[in-house]
This record gives structure tokens, sequence and C-alpha cells, in this order.
């Protein structure tokens, strides 16, 4: 065990809680956490520092990056929503090479490391060339994906999505052509031989973008090798509109009568969703991921986290359209907005828990735990055997300095900056030392001529 570093820090979060005089082995070569000690003989000594399992992104379209700012004016169209917001989006997406879609997720992985995520769930839909015709490697696109995140060292889920279509009754817009693969057999062909190679899940994209019977296919092939099945599911009242035009069910009723939910199934954003539907998530023990800073910008509706909680739905975050890259900025969207909804506080504690940490900690376990389970790896937790994915905070940054033990977990949840975040190890691998990303200059800089040449 010759390739394990202790870890000594001053706090370690370990069961929901801060504990002193704690080590934590880790090892590159496994890229699993060694052991648990108390024991620091031999440790690298981390003062003033607390060790936290690193976040986990359940949902990222790493080339939406190129939009941050692009899009926060008017179009002149009589409303902007959503689905003036895609317009810009597809313009883009229209537009970038592979070797651009690679440049622009190493953006987004980088300033994810930053942000203490260490495992990113991409649900990658870019894969063909822009008119539709796929490349001489149907999985290039993938590749180049998969490829960015290995330069930058984040932990990825590439969560390949079907799409074959505009709509039911709905015309292919131009900008969806290469999002495109009509046959289910192909897509599975293509999935089979990246599975081989990387850690993958399957994603018909949504009931608008994939007929019943392709998503059947596609989740017949998630079951076969019990991988994670993401989809999109009612982020705009019109999606359920024409899944109800189309199969006369909205989108869950119509997985739950399909069999299609379970523990390995990820709803990402359920929005507009019935107490019916949310039982019947609920009932499968399924997964909601929730993009509060997304579904904020876009104007897409609150997501009834009070409700799912209740019906012990688990929730994890995602940075979706990367306006930010802040997993506990959704951890504190996702209360605030109730808040505002219900003109109450502590809207998502349950009622008799009064502990001090209580709401941070469950806010916690949804940027961590939940995600994990609903890309399906072990992370998330500090303890012997699983991923070691951690990251330190500086007890002394402003944002959070003066908060000890209980309160601590609070301060961090609802109050801490980016500064605070100082070292991030990925599999056990140091990536971000003091703040600091070795690629940051050179992924900064393609980046920023990828932009001038996309806006100029
Ligand atoms: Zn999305």
């Amino acid at each position: 065990m010759n390739s394990e570093i202790l870890l000594a820090p001053e706090l370690t979060l370990i069961d929901e809680r801060f504990e002193r005089g704690v080590a934590v082995g880790i090892d590159a070569e496994t890229g699993l956490i060694t052991r648990v000690t108390s024991g620091t003989v031999g440790a690298v000594p981390l003062p003033r520092r607390a060790l936290v399992p690193g976040f986990v992104n359940v949902h990222s379209h790493s080339f939406q990056r190129a939009i941050r700012g692009r899009t926060e004016h008017r179009t002149g169209a009589e409303y902007d929503t959503f689905w003036t917001w895609r317009e810009k989006m597809y313009h883009v997406a229209q537009s970038l090479t592979p070797e651009d879609i690679h440049d622009v997720a190493r953006m987004a992985f980088l300033e994810m490391t930053l942000a203490g995520i260490t495992t990113v769930g991409e649900f990658h839909y870019l894969h063909h060339q822009p008119d539709g015709t796929p490349y001489a490697d149907p999985n290039e696109t993938a590749k180049a994906i998969l490829t960015a995140a290995q330069e930058v060292g984040i932990g990825i889920v590439l969560l390949q999505c079907g799409y074959t279509r505009g709509g039911f009754d709905r015309p292919l817009h131009p900008g969806q052509r290469r999002f495109c693969t009509p046959s289910a057999d192909v897509f599975c062909a293509n999935l089979e031989s990246l599975r081989a190679e990387a850690r993958v899940g399957v994603a018909p994209h949504s009931f608008r973008a994939v007929p019943l019977d392709y998503a059947r296919q596609l989740h017949a092939y998630s079951r076969r090798h019990e991988l994670p099945f993401h989809m999109h599911i009612s982020e705009q009242p019109r999606e359920n509109a024409e899944t109800l035009a189309e199969h006369g069910e909205t989108p869950l009723d119509l997985l739950a009568r399909e069999h299609m939910l379970d523990r390995r199934f990820t709803a990402v954003h359920a929005v507009h969703i019935t107490d019916r539907e949310i039982d019947e998530l609920g009932a499968a023990e399924a997964n909601v991921c929730a993009c509060p800073t997304t579904e904020r910008n876009l104007g897409d509706g609150i997501i009834r986290a009070d409700r799912l909680f209740s019906r012990g739905v688990t929730i994890g975050f995602g940075s979706d359209s990367q306006i930010q890259i802040a997993p506990l900025e959704d951890a504190r969207a996702l209360e605030y907005h109730l808040r505002l909804d219900r003109l109450e506080r502590v809207a998502l504690a349950d009622a008799h828990d009064t502990r001090e940490s209580a709401l941070a900690t469950r806010l916690w376990r949804c940027a961590t735990e939940s995600g994990s389970r609903s890309l399906g790896i072990d992370a998330g937790t500090i303890r012997s055997g699983a991923m070691a994915d951690l990251f330190t905070i500086d007890l002394d940054d402003v944002s959070i300095a003066d908060a000890e033990d209980d309160a601590l977990i609070s301060s961090i949840v609802f109050s801490l900056e980016r500064t605070a975040i100082r070292d991030v190890w990925i599999a056990g691998r140091p990536i971000v030392k003091e703040r600091h990303h070795p690629l940051a200059g050179e992924i900064v800089s393609r980046f920023q001529k990828l932009q001038r040449r996309l806006w100029t």
C-alpha cells in the first residue's frame, strides 16, 4: 500500500458530522479511500482545513458554457422564454466542430473542479455533423468530451442522449439535425462501443424528442446493463401538453405505465408535475435532478422539493446550462425559491427535526450522495472503499470564518464562496492545489479564442 497518501485535516466530514483528529488515506492507483483512521502518524497535516467529499454534478451540457452571458437580452419576441433562449443555443450548437466541443468542455470541466465538483454526468447530444451526417467515427464528439474530462482530471459519466425528432407532429428544426440518431439499434451499437472505454448512462432526451418505442428500446438496453437511465421531464408546460396530445398521458405517468421508473431512473427538472406523479417517483425509489440556477435563468418554474422529499424522492443537482457552476447555489435556490413562494423559512427541513444542522445536512446530501446515487457511482461520502473524491475548505475564508462544529455545515451550505475551496483530489489524484489547476491558463485562452470566433 505504498501509493497511499494519508491526509490529516483539522476537521473531516464523516456521517454528516465534522470530526477532529481523523486521517483519511487515499490511493491514486485504485482511486479509492483506503482508510479512515484516528491515527495521524505520517499523515500530511492540513491545518485550518476541513476535508469534505466532492460534489456530483448530475446534469451538464458542457457546450452551453459558450452561451453564458449571451442570452440575457430581449430577442424581439412578444415574450422571451425557454423557447427563445433555445434558438440561440441551437445556433451555437450548429457552429461547433469536435475540436470546439473538446475546448468548451474543458472550460466547463475546469470550472467544475474549481467549484469542488469531482464527477460530472454529461448529457451529450451533439453527436453528428451539423447536417446530421455521422462522423467517420460515430462517437467522435463523445470521445472529444471524454478526452476533455481526462485532461482536466474530472470523473465523468457520459449520459448518451437519444434524439430523433422535433416533436410530436412537428418537423425537425434545422438546429436539431446533428442531435438525431434515427435508429435505436444504431444508437445502442454506438453506445456499446463507448461502454467498453467509459462509464456511461442512457438518456432519451425527452418525450418531445423520441417516440415511445425508441424510449422502450433504450430503456431495455439500460436495464440489461444496469446503467443509469436519465430523461428531461416536464421542464416546460408545453412538453406536458405535447405528450398528453400524443399519448394521452404526461411524461411521468407514461413512464410509470411502461414500468420504466425505478432506482436507476432520474427525472431531470420535474418542475411541472402533479402530486400523483410525485407519488409514482417515490414508490419507484427514483431520483430527480434539480437544476435551480438554470431553471430560474430560463423561467422554467419552481421545483416542489418539499413534496418530493415528503414522498422520499432523492434529489441531486445539475449545472445544466452552465449559467452558474455552483452546486451550493443550486442547494440554496432549491430552498429559497420555496421560501419566496410559501412566505416561510426553512421549507425543506422535516417539521419535527429542530437540529441546527438538519436543513443544511439535507441540502449537502443532495449535492453529494444523492448525485452519486443518480449516476450509479460510489462517491459523495468519506468512507473506506468509496471513491477518493475530496476537497478542502479553508476555515479562515471570510465567507465562513468563525463557524464551528454544528454551525459550520449551515455556514458552508448557505454562505460559502468559491474562494474557500482550496485543494481538490479526484480518484486520489491532486487536481487543484491551493485553488490552482495546472492547465487553467491554456484552457481559458483556447476558450477565449473560440468565443471570439463564435461571437464576432
Ligand atoms: Zn438539460
